[in-house]
């Protein structure tokens, strides 16, 4: 009695052991993170590989719904919730740069057994998990295929209860951003009229939070051309005096592919440092895109040069994610320190805001043409 116990004891084990290198396999093809002695994924890839729905946050609370049953959790704690039966994630969900993150292997047994229950009710039911997207190809803008639109995505910084930098006064980045984007917008679709190719979209319309993996998500899914994000500086070490516009092209473009075993930074708080807990295996063939990344930029610095008065601190190469994970042409600038006193008055000024994204639109128009896009 005691052997046959055993037996289908080490028989569970064995399918506990197979369905979970399922998951574990799929996993392979994003990246995970080291956090101490414990293996962490996020719960964005957690979603994509799951095929989830539903999912929720509600402050520190998730919820997922996988296969008819809900999944909770809350960020700090260990306990795990699968419709109301208590399980333990032995680590706790953590938060690390707005983004969730969920120990790999705890999860990856209690995705398991409901998997096990599921098939032990229909044997004969196939996986219900989709298969991993294909993986994108590089785009680049190019007049080759007239017929197709041509999208310029938008995409304005921070949002919801992400600020940005905020201002001695209290103008926050968020808001600066959205509001050029929106102008942006405007000064575009107004230059462009309807039945033109060339469409304007954003990535955040109002005052909502996205993570950076969702953004470049979009970006992907709207198969932008040019990927253009509006962000406002800040500086820590020269608060009151630090003046300028920047504009950055990506230094490289990546496809995360691999799970990695580098040991992230938790401290890490800007998007500069999020390339630390990345490790890459495929480099994307993507010279071109980075090449006309560069000349864009150029033409923005450019143009905010001969409109504004302030320094022009150059267009740089940079390894932001949402520069880096795009596959086409992108650019990230950076109109103004907020944190000076007096940036951030003119900041505030409405006309001031129409005179940088009149500008931005002018820069991508004169782009565009120069590329042969547009007459
Ligand atoms: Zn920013």
């Amino acid at each position: 009695m005691k052997s046959i116990s055993r037996c289908l004891l080490a028989l569970f084990l064995l399918s506990n052991l197979l369905l979970s290198s399922d998951f574990t396999n799929r996993l392979k093809n994003y990246p995970v993170y080291w956090i101490g002695k414990q293996r962490y994924v996020s719960l964005q890839t957690i979603i994509k590989i799951l095929g989830v729905g539903s999912w929720g946050r509600i402050e520190d609370r998730i919820f997922i719904e996988y296969q008819g049953k809900i999944l909770k959790g809350s960020i700090g704690t260990a306990d795990f919730y699968v419709d109301d039966r208590r399980v333990s994630l032995d680590h706790p969900i953590r938060e690390i740069e707005k983004e969730v993150f969920i120990p790999v292997e705890p999860f990856d047994q209690i995705i398991s057994t409901i998997t096990v229950s599921i098939q032990q009710k229909e044997p004969a039911k196939p996986s219900e998990n989709p298969v991993i997207a294909e993986k994108e190809k590089p785009t680049i803008a190019s007049k080759s295929n007239p017929v197709r639109d041509f999208i310029i995505l938008i995409d304005p910084g921070h949002g919801g209860h992400d600020n940005g930098a905020v201002g001695n006064y209290g103008l926050k980045e968020k808001d600066v951003n959205l509001d050029i984007s929106l102008r942006l917008r405007s000064y575009l679709t107004g230059y462009f009229k309807k039945g033109s190719k060339i469409i304007v979209k954003m990535t955040r319309e109002d005052d909502r939070f996205l993570s950076l993996d969702e953004r470049v998500e979009i970006a992907k899914k709207e198969k932008a051309d040019i990927f253009f994000c509006v962000h406002t500086n800040s500086s820590r070490l020269n608060r009151w005096n630090a003046d300028g516009f920047e504009t950055y092209y990506p230094s490289r473009k990546s496809e995360i592919s691999f799970a990695s075993t580098a040991q992230p930074d938790e401290s890490a708080e800007s998007e500069t440092n999020t390339e630390v807990v990345f490790q890459i295996v495929s480099e994307l063939n993507t010279t071109s895109v980075i090449e006309e990344s560069r000349i864009l930029a150029e033409i923005v610095q450019e143009k905010l040069a001969e409109r504004l008065i302030c320094p022009d601190r150059g267009a740089k190469p940079a390894s932001f994610y949402v520069l880096r994970y795009t596959p086409m042409v992108s650019v990230l600038v950076e109109v103004g320190f907020i944190c000076n006193p007096n940036i951030e008055a003119n900041l505030r000024d409405p006309e001031v805001r129409q005179a940088i994204s009149e500008t931005l639109g002018k820069a991508i128009i004169q782009y565009l043409k120069a590329k042969q896009i547009i007459e």
